[in-house]
């Protein structure tokens, strides 16, 4: 294996340039050469090429987002789009391709690997923590240290005003960001696509807390389809219970910022085991860490099985957040 590429696609995570950064230099080390595809399957589709060398990865790993940029690409979903893809990437004579993303992104792979032929291993960075075959992805350990540090400056204001703050986090389908960040931050209430609560049932929670003598609570609330879903359930906690309630949402800046040591090491580790699996013929599978090992899980398992949420998260949830 002389030639690969690297690309990041779907939503962007902190610690994917670390990530970039330790693939490249794994592959230089080998006497091989990294291609880096600008904004994802898009920049793929438009030969959207630029070298990455030594030099073009220096000074990187201490920051969010992503060099390389990344896209949401309609024309790649397409049988015609992938089709063209494998073909500039035969063209250039790339021999293998690392997808640093979600499950889309791997769906996608793992489409081109099976329709083009290509050898592609695939990189779990998404902020969600909802791809199967690893404990964490790439941005998840920033990203609940983000939520986290706005559920500690919630809780100062909170307790000078005896009110109840509501924190809503990303989490569509997973409430992983919702899950650690509310254990760390010792929050009352946590709502999570995996444990939904009825308003009701959270009402009677605060009220049971307020009457043992609580004078504040912070609900760490994982968002839904939409973001802006907790104005409702704050504004029903204020009417049937009279307190006063204010809606905190992250959003984007959950996104951003500086990766943490776990995911700048997670994202060191697994893009050098992605060119090492390239290299030993290892194609169509995701690198993962499991239990502080690397895993090579099939590429289709990432995205056709389901994460869940971990049942001891979700006990010890149950017996400290009150
Ligand atoms: P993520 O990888 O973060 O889950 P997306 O779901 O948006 O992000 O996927 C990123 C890109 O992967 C999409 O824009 C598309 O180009 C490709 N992709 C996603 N789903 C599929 C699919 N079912 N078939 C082919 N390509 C897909």
């Amino acid at each position: 294996m002389k030639k690969m590429a690297v690309l990041t696609s779907g939503g962007d995570a902190p610690g994917m340039n670390a990530c970039v950064r330790a693939a490249v230099r794994t592959a230089l080390a080998r006497d091989g050469e990294m291609v880096g595809v600008r904004r994802g399957y898009a920049g793929l589709l438009e030969r959207d090429f630029t070298v990455l060398d030594r030099r073009a990865v220096a000074n990187i790993i201490h920051h969010g987002g992503t060099i390389l940029g990344t896209s949401r690409s309609e024309e790649f979903k397409t049988v015609e789009g992938r089709k063209k893809a494998a073909e500039v990437l035969r063209r250039e004579n790339i021999e293998g391709l690392i997808v640093i993303g979600g499950d889309g992104s791997f769906r996608g792979g793992t489409l081109l690997a099976v329709e083009g032929g290509l050898k592609v291993v695939g990189i779990p960075g998404t902020i969600d923590n909802d791809v199967y075959g690893t404990d964490s992805t790439i941005g998840f350990d920033t990203a609940v240290n983000c939520a986290l540090d706005a559920i500690d400056r919630v809780r100062d204001t909170a307790l000078s005003h005896d009110r109840v703050f509501f924190v809503e986090v990303m989490g569509r389908h997973t409430g992983y960001i919702a899950m650690e960040s509310g254990i760390a931050g010792g929050v009352e209430e946590l709502l999570t696509p995996e444990s939904p609560m009825t308003v009701e049932t959270l009402c009677s929670h605060l009220e049971h807390a307020f009457n043992r003598g609580k004078r504040s609570a912070i609900v760490v609330v994982a968002e839904k389809e939409e973001p802006g879903v907790t104005f409702e359930i704050a504004e029903e906690v204020h009417r049937v219970l009279g307190l006063e309630t204010r809606v905190c949402i992250l959003g984007h800046i959950q996104r951003g910022g500086s990766p943490t040591a776990r995911d700048r090491v997670l994202a060191s580790k697994l893009g050098a085991a992605a060119v090492k699996a390239l290299w030993e013929g290892k194609e169509g599978y995701m690198v993962g860490e499991m239990k502080g090992k690397v895993v090579h899980v099939p590429l289709k398992d990432t995205w056709e099985k389901f994460k869940g949420m971990d049942p001891e998260l979700e006990e010890l949830a149950s017996l400290l957040c009150q």
